[in-house]
């Protein structure tokens, strides 16, 4: 932590900032400038809150965090970028993974079509959610266990790897029974116990960024991931809620690029919920592909105008393909 003082700060005030340092158990060290004086504050502790009590004191006019409140999701932490397995897929490597399925899991027939499109279209892993989050209780709310049987079914009779959501900490057991992987919604991106959960299952975690989250914060709730022992996650840019209303958040595919910068962790885009809209699915997977995505999670549907939830966002089988083929032809020029 850096404390920068007021250019008057007088010698008194820079003294009692010393001594109220080494109260708190830090060395300071003070370096005097023409200007100003500015204090380090040195200690191994990475919890650095107290310091931030500096603010209040005479004298000072801020405060400055040396270090990154995440330890194990940044690069410093490892050496390389992580490649998260999926059943045999492995997401963070060279290849560009596609993810996909529906919104929710609606009946076998339903999954089972899905499935047939996603492993057509050349896609790696099956998605479908068995718990959904939804924003009315009044809408369809998932199948629940039903939904897990089918998807584990389906999955396998198509050889696809599964990603599924799970909600509360105590359906972690059962969901990873079924699915290859974890899903942590957008909404429960901050859902403590259950980041402290899913951080001792053996399943890797697709983490989505919440509506509301900033950067820092989706990497601060995959560290409580981390730090419970699992280090299989992957981070997900679904789009953030703006003053824009024209989709349904706004693709922050800057995100991309600074996560890659800030973590050795794999970034995945969900151009589906971002954009609300299946017209823009294409357009938006395409920039994240461009950006330098490690794959994308997109909802499809073989009767998207049936859907139970997000139809208006989902893609028709022959769009589906549309996209699979755009992302080959990208991935070619992306080689050169
Ligand atoms: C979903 O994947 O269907 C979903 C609910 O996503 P999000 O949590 O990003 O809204
Ligand atoms: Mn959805």
């Amino acid at each position: 932590m850096i404390i920068i003082m007021k250019s008057h700060a007088t010698k008194k005030q820079i003294e009692d900032v010393i001594s109220w340092v080494e109260s708190v158990g830090y060395r300071a060290h003070p370096s005097t400038g023409v200007e100003r004086t500015i204090i380090g504050a040195i200690g191994d502790k990475r919890d650095k809150e107290i310091l931030q009590y500096a603010e209040t004191l005479p004298g000072v006019e801020k405060t400055m965090p040396i270090l990154k409140p995440y330890k194990l999701a940044s690069h410093e932490a490892h050496e390389g970028n992580t490649e998260v397995s999926v059943g045999s897929i492995k997401i963070g490597g060279p290849e560009f993974v596609v993810i996909a399925g529906p919104c929710a899991i609606e009946s076998k027939e339903q999954l089972l079509k899905s499935a047939r499109v996603v492993k057509k279209g050349g896609a790696q892993v099956l998605r479908g959610g068995a718990y959904k989050p939804r924003t009315s209780p009044y809408s369809f709310q998932g199948m629940e266990e039903d939904g897990l049987k089918i998807l584990k079914q389906v999955g396998m009779k198509a050889k696809l790897p599964t990603v599924t959501e799970v909600v509360s900490p105590a359906d972690v057991d059962l969901v990873e029974s079924y699915a290859d992987m974890l899903q942590i919604g957008a909404r429960n991106v901050q859902n403590f116990p259950l980041l402290k959960k899913v951080g001792h299952s053996r399943r890797p975690v697709l983490l989505k960024r919440g509506m509301m989250t900033t950067i820092e914060e989706l990497l601060m709730s995959a560290e409580y991931i981390l730090s419970e022992g699992n280090p299989n996650i992957v981070l997900c840019e679904r789009g953030i809620r703006t003053f824009e209303t024209a989709t349904r958040n706004t693709l922050d595919i800057s995100a991309v690029p600074v996560l890659k910068g800030l973590t050795h962790l794999p970034v995945i885009v969900d151009p589906s919920h971002a954009a609300g809209d299946w017209r823009y699915v294409i357009p938006l997977s395409r920039a994240a592909i461009a950006v330098g995505a490690d794959g994308i999670i997109v909802e499809v549907h073989p009767q998207p105008e049936k859907a139970f939830s997000d139809g208006a966002q989902s893609l028709k089988p022959e769009k589906f393909y549309q996209l699979m083929e755009e992302l080959k032809a990208i991935t070619s020029v992306m080689k050169h």
